[in-house]
């Protein structure tokens, strides 16, 4: 039996022997009370990679975000985002169980949206509409197979919004998978934000934590929202450090994850029946179709893991596969191996079946 090459997702990994050992030795103090040093060193230096004033540790990227959300708007207030974007699927609808926002969506191509989208989508000030307050976007977009927003769409996108009077927050999940592939550094990125939130649980290969960043003050609010919200933690020191030292080492490496998809993306660009969507890899994340003559998505994924290797159907006709730190570039080359004889093997008999059909 080989081991399981896990593709599902970059939240998969395991804290290697240094980064373990950099959490057990983890100065620490209480967050609440007062502030957990190591919480500190986590905050500063996230801030400092972002070029922005301050920023809160927090338990997921789903408190970044829900809290970025809640200190930019109150109750009844609107903010624009992309169809597909993790804030409005896979939140379980927070900003309005929570926050009592509504949001507005704009279908965007493969997650990106184009600046002449949003234009002209601010409500006027009248007593029968929601108010629209905040633009949010997502970089690199998840259900978007990792694509990267054009720079120049977000700086444009912000500034309207900022001229609008409209606020921005930036879902940076995957914001360091971004720079790493662009070269445009993380600080470049987040300057058109008044808040971003990053997860060092997802290719940094943290076992826990995101945080939010922004301005002083937009940070104190934060953290007074992050307690209301269940999210204060006491010697939180001891996951920061795993944060810490996933920020300082794996940030470099990304690129690797990136070349990884690459040879996953070629497998499936080689393979009868399977399409990339879309046809470029632009990080880490590899989105295709299964053609459903081959079956659906969800017996192709079990074919893979017959042969050791898991990934995620997300639509019956859809499967996702992810690169990150626990995955060798050997372990992808056997995964591009398994998905092309999967689908040749898949294909075949009933291939030959049409043509005997035809024949007869
Ligand atoms: C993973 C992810 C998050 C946060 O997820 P948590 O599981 O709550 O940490 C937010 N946005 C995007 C785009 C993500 O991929």
């Amino acid at each position: 039996m080989t081991a399981v090459i896990d593709l599902r997702s970059d939240t998969v990994t395991r804290p290697c022997q240094n980064m373990r050992q950099a959490m057990a030795d983890a100065e620490v103090g209480d967050d609440v009370i007062e502030r957990d040093p190591t919480c500190e060193r986590l905050q500063e230096l996230t801030a400092e990679l972002l070029g922005m004033e301050d920023a809160v540790f927090m338990p997921s990227g789903t408190m970044t975000n829900q809290i970025g959300l809640r200190i930019h708007c109150r109750p009844g207030d609107e903010f624009l985002c992309e169809a597909g974007c993790h804030i409005y699927n896979y939140e379980q609808g927070a900003f309005a169980q929570l926050s009592g926002l509504v949001a507005r969506t704009i279908e965007g191509q493969y997650g990106v949206l184009r600046p002449e989208q949003v234009r002209g989508l601010i409500r006027p000030e009248n007593d029968h509409l929601v108010r629209t307050r905040l633009v949010v976007l997502e970089n690199t977009h998840n259900r978007g197979s990792g694509r990267i927003q054009p720079y120049a769409y977000v700086e444009e996108i912000c500034s309207w919004a900022h001229s609008h009077g409209l606020r921005t927050h930036l879902d940076g999940a995957r914001l360091f998978n971004a720079a790493a592939a662009t070269g445009i550094p993380l600080a470049s990125w987040a300057q058109h934000f008044d808040t971003v939130s990053v997860c060092f649980s997802k290719g940094l290969g943290a076992p826990v934590g995101s945080a939010l960043a922004g301005t002083r003050a937009a940070i104190q609010e934060a953290r007074r929202h992050r307690k209301l919200f269940g999210g204060g933690m006491r010697q939180a020191g001891v996951l920061a450090a795993g944060a810490l030292y996933a920020l300082r080492h794996n940030r470099d490496r990304l690129a690797e994850d990136h070349a990884n998809a690459r040879i996953l993306a070629d497998a499936v660009r080689g393979s009868e029946g399977l399409q990339l969507q879309p046809d470029e890899v632009d990080t880490n994340i590899v989105i295709f179709r299964v053609d459903p003559r081959l079956g659906s998505a969800a017996e192709f994924v079990q074919r893979m893991a017959e042969r050791g290797v898991a990934a995620l159907a997300i639509s019956p006709t859809q499967i996702r596969l992810v690169t990150h730190l626990d995955v060798s570039t050997g372990d992808c080359r056997r995964a591009a191996e398994v998905i092309q004889q999967i689908a040749e093997e898949s294909a075949g008999p009933r291939v030959s079946l049409t043509h005997s059909v035809a024949n007869a």
